[in-house]
């Protein structure tokens, strides 16, 4: 019997039909242009996308431009790549043109998808990114696609890491730009770390479609993109936390063994508070508890940690005048790797040896926030229903699943289920071994490295021939899962390996024809190349008989969505294929759910040794596991974006003055408010509102001005003047400082001073901003700890932060009211030397970019990022085991210097 709400669906159809059928008639209209179309010339081609853009930028809507613009895109790409859109794509690009995730499944050519919305909004001639998860694809499917953008008349650039600055630009300037997410992010980061709007790369984000939009905005939002860099010395802070550590006693703080965090007491805050006004770390009259307290919190939390949770020679050990961390499970020291956000510092400081620099955060942005910034944002992947909810509620992306070109044939068998990992394993073989036999190709889905190696071992034993599939190399992997689909060809393939590629029965005819070109240089390429595809005919057909591709799954993943992505690559357009799971009680995600109720029902149908359960309830009762794991690892994304809302408010606020500013012409009136201010400030300080003349501290307000101000101005001789009161002073010091802020301007030239006071500033905000999200980030840390006091830390973070926010805002107008009234002509020396800093500054911006970017890449695949221990015959003396270290990662040797620094130097 139906349920009603399944019956109510046959009846009414799904919101989802409801959709594509929505689009039915504007795909129709499509059709109907298409004679007309095909009739034009290569030329007409192009003048018709001269007419589309006149009308986009003359008011026309692009919803009424849209069945004209596709139209000329299809017989664009039809003449350009020999392709001609199928309805479901035409469907496709009109979800992404609305600003939704197209959810089509592997093979339905969403690469030309792509190609329609993107010539449509870049009509308006403010650019569309395509952004693609590695630079392999980004600049594949620029290549691929640029024939169909230029025989539209349309202009297509590519980024990638280490891109000279002149050409990035020149292809953020394109009418189409693909790119990946990180070069994005890091172009937008550095972006704001510019000293000038010419040398920004970046002009805006007004359109960008997503390519395995699941992976990038779902499974790689958790890692934050960050540039940083060393900070300011700060050993002396550490020293002088490090001393009074051993007066702390043992009621002035708690312990909690198992997550090692340490916490002061009230009685240990007041011991504290008194101790750190004595040695001058915390200025008279201001708490533990205030704000701007929060990094010497940290900083006395950090120098506690180090003295009551790591003991000398059990965590870590001093070699050669540094302190080594020891590994807690081998014993073995891991020379290199340090403790963040200081706490390595304050263990250097209670050991008494060199405080090394820490490394802190210029700049930040998680995906989420950056992707946010575009006025439209789009789509497109295999795999998106099971998380709809989470791109609703964070990016406001509706999904829709657009139906596939051809029924699917591909058979999902139930779940294989066995008591033990070693009977699963054993099963494996022997299945692998049956398809092989056959010439069915399998692919064979683990989800780590070191399984994939482990079952690598196991066919070898076996003798069944295969390929591993590495998740570094984006070109090898290309080619690897070209070779897929061969007959019984067999590959073992990681989750993240191989996206974007895929897999055709009989193998990739274009890899084949290449390589049967590049074989035989003397041959003709054309007829090697029909050769070939006759050829492949054949071998497809042998594939199809053997039953397609055969997706065989090692484990369930912690998520529905890396399930389907692995399903999805077999079964491409019609094709046959199967998928099937083999998993047993042993596997993670058994252990920790519902393994209980199965390990019965195993006893009680009495399985042999090597047997297997196979029911459809096995598999409903794991989707419902999954589907709690995800709605947990939601939740998790859920609450950092809520911390990082915080900052991204104020992080839009500091780059949308900073941009304001390089765009303005003379800057002059903003820094006259800012030194109005700072004036009013100190004149209310120390001449309080309603006060009278007698309680006015003169003195104090000519020192504080001569300071900030560099004025000695006689205000004792302006407050013994009758009937003054503290507003006609404020305006003799305005007056005064503007007077004197004048002469300086004629000093310099008018041109020059204007300069000055945009470097100055700009350079002063970024000085500030980078304070400030160190700040932040010890706010972070230290109300985690204030949960005990029943106060959520969400709100104390938000109350603080803009506490912070405006206290950074106060000080910043300080300094350059200060910089600017104290700042002198200049030598031509001198100026040369402020240019070759700033030009310094800038490189070691773009450095620690770089790093970021190789360090983002490490993050994405840690498993990838242990690869070089795990290599068989990798020895740290013998560089002629390292392969091919990245320039900006650290040296295999273990200096821990970067490899370009050390071993690669050239
Ligand atoms: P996806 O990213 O959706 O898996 P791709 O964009 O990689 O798919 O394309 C898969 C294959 O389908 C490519 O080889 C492409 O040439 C082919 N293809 C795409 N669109 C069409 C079409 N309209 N007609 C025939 N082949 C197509």
């Amino acid at each position: 019997m139906l349920g009603f709400s399944t019956l109510a669906k046959k009846v009414f159809g799904t919101p989802n039909d409801r959709k594509v059928k929505a689009t039915r008639p504007v795909v129709d209209k499509i059709n109907a242009l298409e004679p007309e179309f095909e009739k034009l010339t290569d030329t007409q081609i192009v003048e018709k996308t001269g007419d589309l853009r006149n009308r986009a930028q003359t008011g026309e809507s692009l919803d009424d431009l849209l069945p004209e613009a596709f139209a000329n895109c299809r017989e664009a790409a039809r003449r350009a790549l020999g392709l001609r859109a199928f309805d479901v794509q035409l469907m496709g690009g009109i979800f992404l043109h609305e600003g939704n995730i197209s959810e089509m499944k592997t093979g339905e050519g969403k690469t030309l998808v792509a190609t329609f919305p993107a010539y449509l909004n870049a009509l308006t001639g403010k650019g569309v990114h395509i952004v693609t998860v590695n630079d392999y694809l980004a600049k594949r499917d620029a290549e691929w696609m640029s024939k169909v953008y230029t025989a539209l008349g349309m202009t297509t650039g590519v980024i990638y890491p280490r891109q000279p600055a002149a050409e990035k630009r020149d292809a953020y300037k394109a009418d189409i730009t693909y790119a990946t997410n990180n070069e994005l992010g890091f172009d937008y980061l550095r972006d704001n770390m510019q000293a000038s709007l010419k040398d920004m790369a970046q002009r805006g984000h007004n359109f960008a479609i997503v390519d395995e939009v699941d992976s990038i905005l779902i499974d790689e939002a958790r890692t934050p993109l960050i540039i940083s860099g060393p900070s300011d010395d700060r050993s002396e802070l550490y020293t002088k936390m490090n001393a009074v550590m051993p007066e702390v006693l043992d009621e002035h703080f708690t312990h909690d063994e198992k997550t090692r965090q340490v916490t002061f007491t009230d009685e240990g805050n007041d011991f504290l508070e008194e101790r750190l006004h004595e040695i001058g770390i915390l200025p008279e009259g201001q708490s533990l508890y205030d704000p701007e307290s929060t990094t010497v919190v940290h900083h006395a939390t950090n120098a506690l940690r180090a003295h009551k949770t790591f003991q000398k020679d059990k965590e870590y050990i001093v070699r050669g005048g540094e302190v080594v961390l020891i590994d807690e499970f081998t014993g073995r020291m891991m020379a290199g790797r340090r403790l963040s956000d200081g706490l390595h510092q304050a263990i250097e400081a209670k050991e008494g040896v060199k405080i090394q620099p820490e490394n802190v955060t210029l700049a930040s942005v998680t995906f989420q926030n950056y992707f946010r910034l575009y006025d439209k944002l789009s789509g497109m992947t295999g795999t998106a229903v099971t998380e709809a909810e989470e791109f609703m509620s964070i990016y406001g992306l509706g999904v829709v699943e657009v139906p596939t070109n051809k029924p699917i044939a591909r058979i999902d068998e139930d779940d294989k289920v066995y008591r033990t990992g070693r009977e699963k394993y054993a099963a494996i073989v022997e299945e692998i071994r049956d398809a092989h036999e056959k010439g069915q190709p399998v692919l064979v889905g683990t989800t780590s490295i070191e399984k994939s190696e482990m079952l690598g071992e196991m066919l070898t034993e076996a003798d069944l021939p295969h390929n591993i599939l590495n998740a570094r190399q984006h070109e090898q992997e290309a080619q690897i899962i070209a070779d897929a689909g061969k007959l019984g060809a067999i590959t073992i393939a990681t989750n993240m390996a191989g996206r974007g590629t895929d897999i055709k029965l009989g193998g990739n005819v274009d890899f084949k024809a290449m390589e049967a070109i590049s074989a035989d240089p003397e041959g003709d390429p054309e007829e090697i190349r029909k050769r070939i595809e006759e050829e492949h005919k054949a071998d497809e057909q042998a594939v199809i008989d053997a039953g397609g591709l055969y997706v065989l799954a090692t484990e369930r993943h912690e998520s529905r969505r890396i399930d389907n992505q692995l399903r999805g690559r077999s079964g491409r357009q019609g094709d046959p294929g199967r998928s099937s799971f083999f998993l047993s009680l042993e596997d993670d995600l058994m252990r920790i759910f519902g393994s209980d109720r199965l390990d019965k029902m195993l006893s009680t149908l009495g399985l042999q040794e090597g047997e297997a359960i196979v029911h459809p309830w096995v598999n409903k009762s794991l989707e419902r596991a999954q589907a709690k794991v995800e709605g947990r690892n939601f939740d998790i994304r859920k609450q950092l974006l809520k911390f990082d809302d915080v900052m991204n408010d104020q992080r839009k606020a500091i780059f949308g003055q900073r941009l304001e500013i390089m765009g303005a012409e003379d800057i002059n009136e903003i820094t006259q408010d800012m030194r109005h201010q700072v004036i009013d400030d100190l004149v209310e300080q120390y001449m309080p509102p309603r006060s009278y003349a007698d309680q006015w501290d003169v003195d104090g307000l000519h020192e504080a001005l001569k300071t900030a101000l560099a004025l000695d101005l006689p205000v004792q001789d302006w407050a013994d003047e009758e009937g003054v009161d503290d507003d006609a002073i404020r305006e003799r010091i305005a007056q005064a400082s503007d007077d004197y802020m004048a002469k300086k301007a004629v000093d310099f030239g008018p041109d020059n001073m204007r300069q000055i006071e945009k470097q100055v500033l700009l350079q002063t905000i970024d000085a500030k901003w980078r304070e400030h999200l160190l700040t932040l980030e010890h706010l972070r840390s230290v109300v985690g700890f204030r949960g005990y006091a029943q106060r959520d830390p969400l709100n104390e973070y938000k109350t603080e932060g803009f506490q912070l926010f405006e206290a950074m805002l106060d000080s910043l107008r300080a300094d350059v009211t200060e910089k600017l009234s104290r700042i002198q002509p200049l030598s031509p020396e001198q100026q040369q030397e402020i240019m070759r800093q700033m030009q310094d500054q800038q490189k070691a911006a773009q450095d620690a970019a770089d790093q970021a970017t190789a360090a983002a890449e490490r993050a994405v695949d840690p498993a990838a990022a242990a690869a070089p221990d795990a290599t068989p015959g990798f020895d740290e003396t013998d560089p002629a085991t390292w392969g091919n270290p990245g320039r900006n990662d650290s040296c295999p040797c273990g200096s821990g210097k970067k490899f370009k620094h050390c071993h690669g130097r050239l």
